[in-house]
């Protein structure tokens, strides 16, 4: 049986009509940058997310760069993050010759361990960014009440996480000052190429992340700040918008099929529960934790993690990989390595062995498939291939 990481056929094909009429129509208009459907996809993702302002913009990596730009990042300026998050994260901040601050992360939920951001607050940092790896909320309000306390910025990346919610009822992304979210094709809400938003309940900051969208022009050719070209297709903006109504059945669908996971490797005896952080004979697999379910805190406190990764960490994590390949089972490592032991970073001057717990995962974290659409044979073939490698291997 072929278990692929991701088929985005049967998405595209329960919506064929829509989403080629959507097209039809942009390409009948010839109306290719922003457009009309950009304002309407803007207002829609302001309902759906509950905050003032949506700005679509050209990647998710161009939405934490314009965030970045909209707080008037300066060269030398510190900004804190998790060590172990796609590269994009501290990529943006490094290109603006301002400095990636790392921590770790917390073994449980893979997210920045805020019991260490303080600690790394100096004159010069300006912001925190917290990313909700994986489609879990990092844990918010040890982080705004920092920011609060010290004067920081928030900026939230969210690229993993739209819809996502924090314990407290509310969405990822709207927590913070901004929140950055990507389209990228392989996220739980994805476009027909590159793309991405940024959203603010800040009216003074929306104003400048629309100047500074196009070149910071305002009005056009008279340019006051700096800017780029941040600006979305109007064909990316029709297609997230046929698509938004159906985000979260697709978000119910992948918590679905990791509930079926954590409750197959536990048949199996291959876990106890999921949330274990140190590998024994009873936990060969750990398993990703919705920190927070219901059932665990009070009604109105809440998390919804969207599962865009179902990671479990295993000791023997490159051998399993190889094995499951072999069964057509595809799989993937996000991430192989934390940004201080990325040679981009080196004048950064950390060290092998200053974050021992984004290390460890790095070294045995293991992506299995987990879109909607995986049949719960898939699963069970995953599982049970899964099981095999590690009875032969004990
Ligand atoms: C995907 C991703 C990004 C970048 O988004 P793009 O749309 O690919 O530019 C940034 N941060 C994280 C955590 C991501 O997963």
């Amino acid at each position: 049986m072929k278990v692929p990481l991701l088929d985005l056929k049967p998405q595209y094909h329960s919506l064929k009509k829509e989403l080629d009429e959507a097209v039809l129509k942009v390409s009948e208009s010839q109306y290719f940058i922003m457009g009309p459907e950009l304002a309407r996809m803007e207002r829609e993702m302001e309902q759906f997310l509950g905050c003032k302002h949506a700005i679509g913009v050209s990647s998710g990596t161009d939405a934490l760069l314009l965030a970045l730009m909209a707080i008037d990042i300066q060269p030398d300026d510190e900004v804190i993050m998790p060590t172990f998050s796609f590269f994009a994260t501290a990529g943006v901040v490094a290109r603006l010759n301002a400095k990636p601050v790392l921590v770790d992360c917390d073994p449980l939920t893979f997210n920045i361990d805020v019991n260490q951001i303080e600690k790394n607050i100096t004159s010069k940092t300006k912001a925190i960014m917290p990313v909700h790896l994986f489609g879990q909320s990092a844990d918010m309000q040890p982080i705004m009440d920092l920011a609060k306390k010290h004067n920081l910025i928030v900026i939230e990346d969210g690229a993993q996480a739209i819809s996502a919610v924090y314990k407290d009822g509310k969405p990822v992304g709207t927590i913070g000052h901004i929140g950055c979210y990507s389209f990228f094709p392989s996220k739980n809400l994805g476009c027909f190429g590159d793309g991405g938003l940024v959203v603010t309940n800040d009216d003074d900051l929306a104003e400048k992340l629309i100047i500074k969208r196009v070149h910071g022009a305002k009005p056009k050719y008279y340019h006051k700040v700096l800017g780029g070209n941040f600006r979305l297709d109007t064909l990316q903006a029709a297609v997230i918008s046929v698509k938004l109504p159906h985000l979260n059945s697709w978000s119910d669908a992948r918590r679905r099929n990791a509930e079926l996971y954590t409750k197959l490797f536990i048949d199996a005896k291959l876990s106890e529960v999921p949330g274990k952080t140190q590998f024994d004979q009873n936990n060969m697999v750990l398993l990703p934790k919705a920190i927070y379910k219901p059932d665990e805190v009070s009604e109105s406190m809440r998390n919804y993690h969207i599962f865009n990764q179902y990671v479990i960490r295993v000791e023997k994590r490159d051998e399993l990989r190889e094995f499951l390949t072999k069964n057509e089972i595809a799989t993937e490592i996000y991430y192989p390595v934390p940004f201080h032991q990325q040679e981009c970073f080196n004048y950064l001057s950390y060290k092998n062995g200053d974050f021992p717990v984004s290390e460890e995962v790095a070294g045995t974290c293991l992506a299995v498939p987990i879109y909607p659409e995986l049949s719960d044979e898939q699963i069970h073939f995953v599982v049970d291939k899964i099981s095999e490698f590690i009875n032969q291997n004990k």
